[in-house]
């Protein structure tokens, strides 16, 4: 089979790096390499920002409402290909073909569709000072911007950042994941197929170090749009900062999942399994410290056990599969370590703990069993640091200040679910967690007006909603005066 070789999408054209050098594309589920992603860098970048600094005057200029028109004919290629946009990923990422097809491309669509509605709806305020003044906020694009994302839900997370920056009057230049550029790069096609104008938007592929980084340093980036992890995050705001750029950082979690004895006990363990191990644990909303109330902690353990054991792993590509590959042969070893600091720090293992096996063309593929541990502090590592993988913790609980201490007790605080039937609880517990994001009796669940962003060292701003707009835009005052002078 020929290798899969992607380009870069620059100034309308599907093209080669500039180094005309390639890395390996690695399919996770098989291990092999299957496909070649430009080696992009600085020289790429600048040609790059050249082309969206061109573009930039005609697009701002363009009225919200044909922007919009764009984007969601973009959303309509998106939804017209679905199946293969869903194989792509699946096959880039190791996530289950099945939850690609219902999960990751249709959100991508309704990123591109919601924001293409809701660029005519934007609206600014004016302020009034009775008999003096009047003032009235404008809000400009910020220019050229930078949309960085990670590989776990690839291009969800990219459309994201980008559909809101182009809704709003900006050129954009993107940086998908080195691990997970496939779907990325299927969207310039889809783009160049929507008409959008040459330059609007530019995707550079290549390496965090090589790409990302000269991204992040050009100073024709006016904001920089990352997802990805703390340390990188950090990274990032110290080489911004001094630049003066605007950032929107949207880090790494460790969240909470609380669960009181009064809850429906059933919708807690089936949505926990959910928020455990959906996406092999590789979403940042993942629940993966669960805190049980002591009198049902034994009820709890034993049907979420049960239930752990029809989380099949397997073949991306086999309906019956429930936990797909982990997404990268690194990604695999750095959760394999936090198993083995899971033992050294006195865990007991209730299930999972291994690399999985399956056979066939997956053998060699970077899969996981899906693992419990109790009996660990929740001071310890294992429960401070995010592993963002398949891999969770039981601890009990017996009053609601204990569990809101241990909760609000890492660095993160990006969400937290909490299960009950008591309202009063429900409401006094939400405000009282860490998080920027808290669900009572569900998860997952998404409007994407919402503001969407974490608390502490989960990062800095928010997404979603007006959020995103208003991330995009510079805000601007015009004060004329009422009296002449
Ligand atoms: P990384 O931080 O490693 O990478 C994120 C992106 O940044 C990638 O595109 C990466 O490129 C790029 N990058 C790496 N180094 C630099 C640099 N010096 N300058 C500019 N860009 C750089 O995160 P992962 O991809 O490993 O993603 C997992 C992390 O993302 C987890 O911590 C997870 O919690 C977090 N996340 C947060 C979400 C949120 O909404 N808060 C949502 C989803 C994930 P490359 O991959 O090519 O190296």
């Amino acid at each position: 089979m020929p290798m899969f070789r992607i380009q870069n999408y620059l100034n309308g054209q599907l093209v080669a790096p500039a180094s005309g050098q390639y890395l390996p594309n690695i399919e996770p589920a098989t291990g092999q390499v299957y496909g070649e992603i430009p080696d992009s860098g600085p020289v790429d970048v600048a040609a790059a920002v050249a082309a969206a600094e061109a573009a930039l005057p005609a697009w701002r200029a363009r009225p919200a409402e044909e922007r919009g028109r764009l984007l969601e004919k973009i959303a309509d290629l998106i939804d017209a290909n679905l199946e293969r946009l869903a194989q792509a990923e699946s096959r880039d990422n190791g996530k289950p073909l099945a939850l690609a097809r219902v999960m990751d491309i249709p959100r991508a669509a309704s990123n591109f569709r919601f924001f293409g509605t809701a660029a005519p709806h934007f609206a600014t305020e004016a302020h009034v000072q009775e008999g003096l003044a009047l003032n009235y906020t404008v809000r400009h694009p910020v220019g050229v911007v930078g949309c960085i994302s990670p590989w776990n839900l690839p291009l969800y997370l990219f459309t994201w950042k980008i559909a809101p920056a182009l809704a709003v009057g900006c050129c954009v230049v993107a940086k998908p994941s080195e691990i997970t550029p496939a779907t990325a790069f299927l969207l310039s096609a889809l783009c160049i197929e929507a008409g959008l104008p040459a330059g609007v938007l530019n995707i550079i592929h290549g390496t965090g170090p090589g790409c990302g980084q000269a991204l992040v340093e050009h100073p024709g980036i006016k904001a920089i749009s990352f997802t990805g992890g703390t340390a990188t995050g950090r990274h990032l705001a110290a080489t911004a900062a001094p630049l003066f750029k605007k950032l929107s950082l949207e880090l790494g979690g460790k969240n909470p999942n609380l669960v009181f004895a009064d809850c429906d006990l059933a919708a807690a363990v089936r949505t926990s399994i959910r928020s455990s191990f959906a996406n092999q644990g590789q979403i940042c909303l993942c629940g993966s410290r669960l805190f049980v109330e002591r009198p049902i902690y034994e009820q709890f353990k034993t049907e979420f056990l049960r239930q752990l054991a029809d989380q099949t792993v397997g073949d991306p590509l086999d309906a019956a599969t429930k936990q797909g590959a982990l997404a990268s042969e690194a990604h695999l070893h750095k959760v394999l370590a936090y198993i083995k600091l899971a033992h050294d720090e006195g865990g007991t293992l209730l299930a999972g703990g291994h690399r999985a096996t399956v056979p066939g063309r997956c053998a060699d593929g970077y899969f996981l069993e899906p693992t419990v541990f109790e009996g660990l502090p929740y001071d310890c590592r294992t429960n401070q640091e995010e592993i963002f993988g398949p891999v969770v913790t039981l601890t009990p609980f017996d009053t609601e200040a204990e569990v809101l201490h241990m909760a609000n007790s890492t660095e993160y605080g990006l969400s937290a679910t909490i299960w009950t039937q008591n309202l009063t609880r429900a409401h006094r517990l939400s405000q009282a967690l860490h998080s920027g994001v808290v669900w009572v009796n569900t998860w997952l669940h998404r409007d994407l007006r919402t503001p969407f962003g974490g608390m502490k060292n989960s990062g800095v701003g928010r997404e979603g909603g007006l959020e995103a707009l208003r991330f995009f835009t510079e805000a601007q005052n015009v004060c004329i005066s009422l009296t002449g002078g």
